[in-house]
């Protein structure tokens, strides 16, 4: 970890202490949209699933566990019973909080380097063992703030979100992974191709790592669709029609 990254964290954690109110820090309340959890019969499936699935043992704290439960909760109560069904037989879904960890969790499985953008992964193994590594940036702070003790509770709070929503992003990212799986199900059609081909790499708009090849295009575009509340999909219609019109007909959402 580099020096700068060490300092970031020490004074995010110095900030916790300040500002008591962090923990009560709302993450629903985004700028992109308030988000809803699924109610009743539904509701009660997603967090029996979460519950069961989610390996929770790499959080470093125990706001962050019950961030990542929440923040995986949002994204399975986008999914109905269909896209549910593909990801129950999948056998672990690991969340931890820190790029860093997730690197060095992901070289440790692969055995390979990890990239340096890495902050999630997909894996498959042979013998049917599926896992989601998924991580995110730490809070950024700027150096302003680490220098001066005397920030605003809002500014923290707006710092915190932006965060929280990049690793709620992530890890939609990668469930889209799951639900596509290797046998590339939805980002191998030729309607999926030619849709990704002509809205998203050539026309651009959604990310540059969307543009890599079908599969991330999928996984990106799911991220917009599931991971960045009604906004997210309100932009999705408008800017990608004809993927967004593959997306919808797959019938994968609620
Ligand atoms: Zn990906």
């Amino acid at each position: 970890m580099n020096q700068h990254r060490k300092e970031l964290i020490s004074t995010f954690q110095r900030l916790k202490e300040m500002v008591p109110e962090f923990v009560k820090f709302n993450p629903y309340h985004g700028p992109d949209g308030r988000f809803t959890t699924a109610s009743g019969a539904h509701g009660k499936r997603v967090k029996n699933f979460v519950k069961k699935k989610l390996v929770s043992q790499f959080m470093t704290s125990e706001i962050e566990k019950k961030q990542a439960q929440e923040q995986m909760e949002e994204i399975l109560s986008t999914f109905n019973n269909k896209a549910l069904d593909r990801l129950e037989g999948m056998d672990k879904l690991v969340v931890l909080s820190r790029k860093q960890h997730v690197q060095e969790l992901y070289e440790h499985l692969i055995k390979e380097p990890a990239d340096d953008a890495l902050v999630g992964s997909y894996l498959e193994y042979t013998d049917g063992t599926y896992m989601i590594l998924s991580g995110g940036h730490p809070p950024r702070i700027s150096t302003k703030m680490a220098e001066d003790h005397d920030i605003p509770k809002e500014q923290v709070e707006a710092n915190n979100a932006k965060a929280f929503r990049s690793k709620r992003g992530v890890m939609a990212h990668e469930i889209y992974h799951a639900l596509d799986k290797k046998e590339q199900k939805y980002s191998g059609s030729e309607e999926w191709k030619s849709a990704w081909k002509e809205e998203i790499r050539e026309k651009g708009g959604l990310s540059d790592y969307a543009k890599t090849n079908e599969i991330e295009g999928w996984a990106e575009f799911g991220r917009c669709m599931s991971g960045q509340g009604p906004g997210g999909r309100m932009r999705a219609a408008r800017k990608f029609p004809k993927c967004y019109k593959y997306f919808i007909e797959q019938g994968l959402l609620k």
